[in-house]
């Protein structure tokens, strides 16, 4: 297991985890609650973090992880008329692809 990033919030790397494992590695995310009370850890003990099962997929998963970072935010309207945010190019109501619009 590999730390590859942390994450600014759960959402993120969830989409992440979840991109590259669709790629073929095998990436999962992982919460840090520290023993203690939560007011005592710092604010990023919190965060998540997306974690890699092998090492040697470390360079690809880096790559993957920079374009998704660098994507524009997208943000369009399904013809379904689903708003459909967070990067995501397939609504999630109807099934169809961001590419497949007008
Ligand atoms: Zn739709």
């Amino acid at each position: 297991m590999l730390k590859l990033i942390q994450a600014p919030n759960l959402f993120l790397a969830i989409l992440w985890a979840d991109t590259l494992t669709a790629d073929g590695i095998d990436a999962s995310v992982q919460r840090q609650y520290l023993g203690g009370a939560a007011g005592e850890l710092p604010p990023d003990q919190c965060l998540p973090e997306v974690w890699i099962q092998h090492a040697n997929q470390e360079p690809r998963a880096r790559d993957l992880l920079h374009h998704l970072q660098h994507l524009p935010q997208h943000k369009w309207f399904c013809r379904c008329g689903e708003l459909v945010e967070g990067g995501f190019e397939q609504c999630w109501s109807c099934g169809a692809l961001m590419s497949g619009q007008a």
